[in-house]
């Protein structure tokens, strides 16, 4: 999970990094009181999980409070990358003696962390990369020892930063490692005009895997830049990503799922481009309770036209996935409104398809290989379209 500027600076201060938080609002007329108590001159600063903010015009100062007011009405709503801005940072507008470039990340190729740093900062790393090689210091951190005072002398010697950077370099580094942080990185890391250090900016990568030993964490998600259908999922513990297609698609087992979108893009194509609308996999225990959560996330997806049920029966036979289907129909009610392509194979799907013949529900259409389900869906999902 990437973390919006704020964030990152609210984790560096919990690590003792020296930054000045400031304030958030999503709304302009907040700017004014805002910039008066972080003393009247204010950078504003888009919060959107893309860097570049400051070119796109995304990080302005504001010498008064109606200056603020204004600068954050032209910010908020802005779209930087395709990011829309929902909210902006006023941060008391520091007074910048030297920029630097700091962080700290993981080299998976050499199987250790690696710090780059360089005091040519403010700028784009890569492009530092591209005309200043020779400014950019990186240094391996042995993950068995991490950095300890000689290896963050070592990094300030490298750097070139000032005598007393340490301090800060050894904070980062308690952050990126308490937080079991994929990546840190610090660009600017200013030097002030009274030669104290701050972390002007801040972007941090936090590991998920890591994320039941920081319930804390789960604050940081980002939930009003979330697809309302892939929150929702969420909340009910599905593995649901939306596309931008017109078929829904169920199945069961990643890969299956995965093979299931080729299917359909493929049998689309001769339907004018009918496409997969989602990616859900329900995984091996399709209850009826799973599949009427999927199929309720799918089907409150307007763009879904038809939607594809795909199962290999395993340790959960098909059978159990037929009554899964039926009970869920049966408890989405009127809410099930859209055909459904059921193709079943594997563990028992005699049993399976004589439970969906049986129940003989209008909406539903048994097809018993998988091309030929997927040609059916898109040709459902294409005349729904028309009409
Ligand atoms: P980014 O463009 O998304 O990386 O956003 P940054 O937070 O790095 O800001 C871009 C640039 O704006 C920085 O490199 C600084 O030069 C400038 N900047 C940001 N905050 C301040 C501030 O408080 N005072 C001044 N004078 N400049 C700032
Ligand atoms: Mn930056």
């Amino acid at each position: 999970m990437d973390l919006m500027e704020y964030q990152a600076k609210e984790l560096f201060a919990r690590h003792g990094v020296p930054v000045t938080l400031g304030r958030v609002i999503d709304d302009p007329a907040d700017a004014a009181a805002a910039a008066a108590e972080l003393g009247g001159r204010v950078v504003v600063k888009a919060q959107v999980k893309t860097g570049g903010r400051g070119k796109a015009g995304g990080v302005k100062l504001a010498a008064t409070p109606d200056e603020a007011v204004a600068t954050a009405g032209e910010i908020l709503g802005m779209d930087i990358k395709g990011h829309t801005v929902h909210r902006v940072l006023l941060a008391p507008a520091a007074d910048i003696a030297e920029e630097y470039y700091f962080s700290f990340l993981i080299d998976r190729a050499n199987r250790n962390y690696l710090c780059i740093a360089s005091t040519e900062g403010g700028v784009e790393i890569e492009e530092v990369a591209h005309t200043n090689p020779d400014a950019i210091a990186k240094v391996a951190i042995d993950p068995a020892v991490g950095v300890d005072d000689a290896k963050a002398a070592e990094i300030v010697a490298a750097a070139g930063f000032p005598v007393g950077a340490e301090h800060v370099v050894r904070k980062l580094w308690d952050a990126f490692i308490a937080e079991d942080a994929s990546l840190v990185e610090v660009n600017p890391l200013v030097k002030l005009a009274d030669g104290t250090l701050e972390a002007l900016d801040g972007k941090v990568t936090l590991d998920e895997n890591a994320a039941y030993r920081h319930p804390d964490h789960a604050s940081f998600e980002d939930k009003a830049s979330a697809d309302p259908l892939e929150a929702a999922a969420q909340e009910k513990g599905l593995n649901y990503v939306k596309l931008d297609g017109s078929v829904g698609i169920i199945g069961n087992g990643a890969g299956l799922v995965m093979s299931t979108l080729d299917v359909v893009a493929y049998a689309g194509e001769a339907h004018g481009g009918v496409k997969p609308a989602n990616f859900l996999d329900i995984g091996g225990g399709a209850s009826a309770e799973v599949m009427a959560n999927g199929l309720g996330i799918i089907l409150s997806d307007a763009q879904v036209k038809s939607v594809f049920v795909n199962v290999f029966g395993g340790i959960t036979a098909c059978d159990a996935v037929s009554n899964g289907i039926v009970q869920a129909l049966e408890l989405l009610g009127d809410q099930a409104d859209k055909p459904l392509v059921v193709r079943l194979d594997g563990n028992n799907v005699d049993e399976g398809r004589k439970i969906l013949a049986r129940a003989n529900h209008p909406l539903v259409t048994v097809v018993d290989t998988m091309d030929g389900a997927a040609a059916r869906a898109a040709e459902l999902a294409a005349v729904a379209a028309q009409n």
